[in-house]
């Protein structure tokens, strides 16, 4: 029954180590973090990809404001040499004016684009900075953390090790109660009896079932004495 607790208490503290690896994302702020950095990658691509499909509508402004500035040169230069009758110099002055004002069009619109790419700029910036920071926070994080999990790791296997020798030690019947109790109540398997009370489940036990309990502990039981109600191993 000693070595049993013993194995109990390998048992617990193997729990937790484990308990401790599987929340060390969460409890070290690392996932929160890691959320954290993906939100922001996730609006710094967003962003890029407004500036790049800004960059290109500035790009096609630019083209079709040079095809009718070669247009209007081309008029210009036909006026010049002559080759424009008397008669048609009205309309050609009409074309001109009104390919101008085309232009014009042309031009604010790409100011409102340049405008709007100067505004994201900085936002853009700012992003790639707050990134670099949390990339930078987050590696010293996982770093920390790697070393804690290697240690956790250690502990384990050392009480990996204290666990198979202690139960070397054991009644094999009475390992197999234990380790199936265990494993169904997904916590400690041997409850000890305080003021009466399974520590288990909180079981209240007549003074007659202690009584029964003590005996069967004395002496050189088959079977542990076990909760009525949680069925987990009885201590006194
Ligand atoms: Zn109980």
């Amino acid at each position: 029954m000693e070595q049993l607790f013993a194995v109990q208490e390998v048992d617990a503290r193997l729990r937790e180590l484990r308990h401790r690896l599987a929340n060390l994302a969460e409890t070290s702020g690392a996932k929160s973090l890691a959320e954290d950095l993906r939100l922001l990658q996730l609006s710094r691509n967003r962003m890029k990809a407004s500036m790049e499909s800004l960059g290109k509508r500035r790009d096609e402004l630019e083209d079709r404001s040079r095809i009718l500035m070669g247009k209007v040169k081309n008029i210009k230069a036909k006026e010049m040499s002559g080759a424009i009758s008397h008669r048609d110099i009205a309309t050609t002055e009409a074309e001109i004016s009104h390919l101008e004002t085309q232009r014009s069009e042309l031009e604010d619109a790409e100011f409102e684009v340049l405008s709007e790419i100067e505004h994201l700029e900085p936002q853009l910036l700012d992003l790639e900075s707050r990134i670099a920071e949390r990339d930078i926070e987050l590696s010293k994080l996982n770093g920390q953390n790697l070393d804690i999990t290697n240690g956790v790791n250690g502990e384990i296997t050392e009480m990996d090790g204290k666990r198979i020798a202690l139960v070397g030690g054991i009644d094999a019947a009475l390992l197999k109660i234990y380790d199936d109790i265990y494993a169904r109540v997904d916590s400690l398997a041997v409850a000890k009896v305080e003021n009466g009370n399974c520590q288990g489940c909180r079981l209240k036990l007549s003074s007659v079932e202690i009584e029964n309990v003590r005996r069967t502990l004395s002496g050189d039981f088959s079977r542990p004495p076990t909760c009525e109600q949680c069925g987990r191993i009885l201590y006194l």
